[in-house]
């Protein structure tokens, strides 16, 4: 299994509204070292010539081009993989069904956004529910989601620590995602909708988010059994198909970069059976297993209170979180730690119980500790502490049918930030007619 990570939407000065010559995006990429980049200006594929592997600043990585199609509605879809403009202004469903009869991959982009009366920028939102035909959308949008409450101050703020900008997606979006989600696949990715802007100060002009920045940010990384083998018309292919199949998932590299996240379904005898947007008919016995990235620190922003890092992981079931743990991961060499109770302590002493006292040691576990909690001097739990050999994971069996997905949240100077989405598997039940 490949992992490849992909920066999708991004505008040149082909797109009214953006700076960024062809050489910013070369830079930002290999920057970033993202290895496949994805630009899609607003209805223009003028940059499609250039379609193919660079390789500068000592980095290597396939560039795509696609278009942002702007509907009747107003509303942008983002057609990836397409050889033809598709002209603006069309209704929606015509939108989508050009960009699928050219065998392309689309996106609903920035659903909900608002607009920002700040920046003038305008609002996009989408209001065609009423069609099908679409790849997915794009659930964690940098730009929209940031714009959607941006102001000249944060503009600034965010400029001196462009990491910080990019938060949440807009709640709207991911519940949107959960409801059609209940009809069949729709594929969630990320974008960063990446534009070059400058902000006038009296007489300087200064860049505003920079530019390089959304190169290792919110990334889509698609996951492939065929390795990408530096052919334009072979490598393109695969990276439609993962997309199309909702291999891939997306995570905020920034906090911690996302490569060896899984998420797959395996049935009694271990075999997997489903992987990220796969459907199985699920009897019982389908245990879903979610592997969570090992945290590697250097490069990102990656500081956790006191030499620990705090992960959040909770499975979804049909839009409602359906298990949620808590992680912490100490730098200081302890390995991963898991609470029962949410995290209640750090390795390196805290922890009361001596091994004796505690009965049982899980299966993979290396070692157990544990901690009695006391509330006005009155004994009131156990907390559990198991120590893991390498990056957490965690297994779930599953109790209905319906859709399943995960998201893994890190805490940043005191806060939890999502940092991954995984796509959903499908669990179906064919021998009950509903
Ligand atoms: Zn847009
Ligand atoms: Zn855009």
């Amino acid at each position: 299994m490949h992992d490849y990570k992909c920066v999708i939407h991004v505008h040149t000065d082909n797109s009214p509204d953006s700076l960024a010559s062809f050489e910013d995006v070369v830079l930002g990429a290999a920057w970033g070292k993202a290895d496949v980049v994805a630009v899609t200006d607003h209805d223009s594929l003028a940059l499609k010539p250039k379609e193919g592997w660079i390789e500068a600043f000592g980095h290597r990585f396939l560039l795509l081009v696609g278009e942002e199609v702007t509907t009747a509605s107003g509303g942008h879809y983002l057609a990836l993989g397409i050889e033809r403009p598709v002209e603006p202004g069309l209704p929606a469903g015509r939108v989508i069904e050009e960009v699928a009869s050219q065998g392309g991959a689309g996106f609903i982009e920035h659903p909900f956004f608002k607009g920002n009366p700040w920046f003038r920028a305008p609002a996009a939102a989408w209001p065609d529910w009423n069609v099908a035909g679409f790849t997915g959308l794009s659930v964690f949008n940098f730009t929209s989601d940031w714009g959607n409450r941006i102001t000249p101050l944060g503009f600034l703020l965010y400029g001196a620590w462009p990491g910080l900008a990019v938060d949440r997606p807009t709640p709207k979006t991911v519940k949107k995602w959960d409801e059609l989600a209940g009809f069949g696949r729709v594929v969630g990715i990320g974008t960063v909708d990446a534009h070059l802007y400058t902000a006038r100060l009296g007489r300087w002009t200064l860049e505003a988010h920079p530019f390089r920045y959304f190169f290792h940010s919110i990334r889509t990384h698609i996951l492939t059994d065929q390795p990408l083998s530096g052919d334009l018309e072979h490598d393109r292919e695969v990276f439609l198909r993962a997309l199309k199949s909702g291999s891939c998932f997306i995570s905020n590299d920034y906090l911690g970069e996302g490569e060896g996240f899984l998420f797959y379904a395996v049935d009694e005898t271990g075999r997997v059976v489903a992987r990220m947007g796969e459907s199985v008919e699920a009897p019982s016995g389908v245990t879903l297993v979610v592997r969570c990235p090992e945290i590697r620190r250097a490069g990102g922003v990656s500081r956790g209170e006191k030499g620990v890092t705090l992960l959040r992981v909770t499975m979804i079931h049909d839009g409602r979180a359906e298990l949620v743990r808590t992680y912490a991961v100490d730098h200081g060499g302890g390995g991963w730690l898991m609470s029962e109770k949410g995290v209640t302590s750090t390795p390196g002493g805290r922890w009361l119980m001596s091994e004796k006292e505690i009965k049982g040691t899980p299966e993979g576990v290396a070692s157990i500790q544990g901690e009695r909690s006391y509330s006005n001097g009155r004994f009131e739990a156990v907390h559990l502490a198991y120590i893991l050999n390498g990056a957490p994971m965690l297994t779930y069996n599953v109790k209905g049918t319906g859709a399943y997905r995960v998201e893994v949240e890190m805490k940043i100077h005191g806060r939890l930030k999502p940092w991954i989405y995984s796509n959903n598997i499908y669990l179906t039940r064919p021998d009950l007619a509903e």
